[in-house]
């Protein structure tokens, strides 16, 4: 297949953008006799004016030989080999992924010479690792867009599938027949709602359909990649419209079926839905500013009315409430995790966050100082604040507790004796005293627990 070669600069391409680290992989690669090319996301970023996130090089050395011409460099991966090459220590560290070229996995038994199967009974790619030539390298890739190959010595771009004409039409389109495409690899449904959002692309409509049709592929994959992918989805900064994106397709009820079935409860769904978008929302503020996030909080606010309607249920039965949110917890996950696997730790900071609602929402005079040190506070708290803004907690809740944040540790006091006891519960010793709160309290007389 003969490629179309265009001048990078006449593409606009800014190559100060790219990283020294990766220019110097294809030099380095070019020198000692073998092709190096800037592939896949880079490129695309480069063409579109963005500033890549990282870089990745192909070429037609084996993952021995790249290994054996850079030092720091370490063969990885079963489904894909490649070769990772290490740059710069500690917060300054690059990797640059470098891949031999590969081939579509196709052979007339459908099995590796080993025996070995290459594809599922459903058509699904299980072993991808044939080397090929750069051609077959750039078909077997997702989008056309994502196929472009940049030579950032010789200032040169190939492009084997017209991908510079789609990105000039802002359009993401799968290489190929993408109801095929979609069988050989169903995350790539996924990929192109991720992209979709991050770049604010259109996806070609026949691409577009054709995910309709297949979203039932999903199933398919196992649910460890679906967390990566998922997870990617949320976390680049874009959430929101990625989730508006997802629920357009069959996919978001595929992924998270018991959150779509509560979004579509009438008014109390329009609420959830309201929380969900609130949270990505904070979600992509976070990104945005470099803060940390972490999926268990996601999860908590995307299971919350699923686990609470579940433990409404278990509390008609004679169980105690504590057993009640265990079971209603434990039943949630394990229907979510049909779908999407969960990590252990991942699946206890949600219900860590979900366990504190109710304790945040007592304010029990006697836990306050405990809970405010525990180390899932604040997600808690973040938690709390925006089922407030959602009309789920009274406004007084969530602003005490911002208040007592914000207060050193007699004001602190003060705010936690001017709360009224738990009801239900006595003070120790007998009748509970009564104080006078400081006027700004604005409660009047509390019982006064020491
Ligand atoms: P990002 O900016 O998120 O890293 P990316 O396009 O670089 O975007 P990667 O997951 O890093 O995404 O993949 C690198 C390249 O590998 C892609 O651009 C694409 O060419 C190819 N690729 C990745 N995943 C697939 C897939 N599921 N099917 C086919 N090609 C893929
Ligand atoms: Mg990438």
């Amino acid at each position: 297949m003969k490629p179309s070669s265009h001048r990078a600069g006449e593409l606009g391409f800014d190559r100060s953008r790219v990283s020294p680290n990766a220019f110097s992989v294809v030099q380095r690669l070019q020198e000692a006799g073998h092709d190096g090319y800037l592939v896949g996301g880079c490129v695309r970023d480069l063409l579109i004016g963005r500033q890549p996130k990282d870089f990745d090089v192909a070429t037609d050395a084996s993952p021995e030989r790249i290994s054996a011409l850079f030092g720091r460099s370490r063969i990885i991966g079963r489904r894909f080999r490649l070769v990772h090459v290490t740059f710069g220590r500690g917060y300054n560290r690059e990797i640059i992924e470098v891949a031999t070229y590969r081939a579509p996995p196709e052979n007339s038994s459908g099995r590796k010479p080993g025996g070995r199967p290459v594809r599922s009974r459903r058509g699904r790619i299980l072993d991808d690792n044939v080397f090929g030539t750069i051609d077959a390298d750039a078909v077997r890739r997702d989008f056309t867009v994502n196929a472009l190959y940049y030579d950032p010595v010789g200032e040169t771009v190939l492009d084997f599938v017209r991908g510079i004409e789609d990105a000039r039409r802002r359009t993401l389109k799968i290489i190929g027949n993408p109801e095929q495409r979609f069988k050989e690899d169903p995350v790539r449904m996924l990929r192109l709602v991720r992209f979709k959002a991050k770049l604010r692309l259109k996806i070609d409509p026949h691409s577009a359909r054709k995910i309709s049709q297949c979203a039932g592929l999903i199933d398919d994959v196992p649910g460890a990649r679906l967390f990566d992918e998922v997870f990617k989805l949320f976390h680049q900064g874009t959430a929101v419209e990625a989730w508006k994106q997802l629920n357009q397709t069959p996919l978001a009820g595929r992924l998270f079926p018991q959150t779509v079935e509560c979004l579509e409860d009438g008014e109390p769904g329009h609420r959830f839905g309201a929380l969900v978008e609130a949270a990505l929302g904070n979600t992509d503020s976070r990104v945005r500013s470099g803060f940390p996030v972490i999926p268990g909080f996601l999860l908590a606010v995307i299971l919350w009315h699923p686990f609470k309607t579940e433990w409404k249920r278990s509390g008609k039965g004679r169980m105690n409430r504590g057993d009640g949110f265990h079971l209603a917890a434990t039943r949630v996950f394990e229907r979510q995790s049909r779908s999407i696997a969960i990590p252990y730790r991942v699946r206890h900071i949600a219900i860590e966050i979900w366990k504190f609602q109710q304790w945040l929402e007592d304010r029990n005079p006697r836990s306050i100082v405990r809970l405010m040190e525990q180390r899932r506070f604040r997600a808690a708290f973040d938690f709390l604040v925006l089922r407030q803004a959602t009309a789920e907690v009274s406004p007084e809740v969530a602003e005490w507790w911002t208040e007592i944040q914000e207060s050193d540790r007699h004001q602190r006091r003060r705010m936690i004796q001017c709360l009224p006891a738990p009801s239900g519960r006595k003070r120790r010793g007998g009748k509970p005293h009564k104080t006078r709160c400081r006027p700004s309290c604005g409660r009047g007389e509390h019982n006064k627990i020491r």
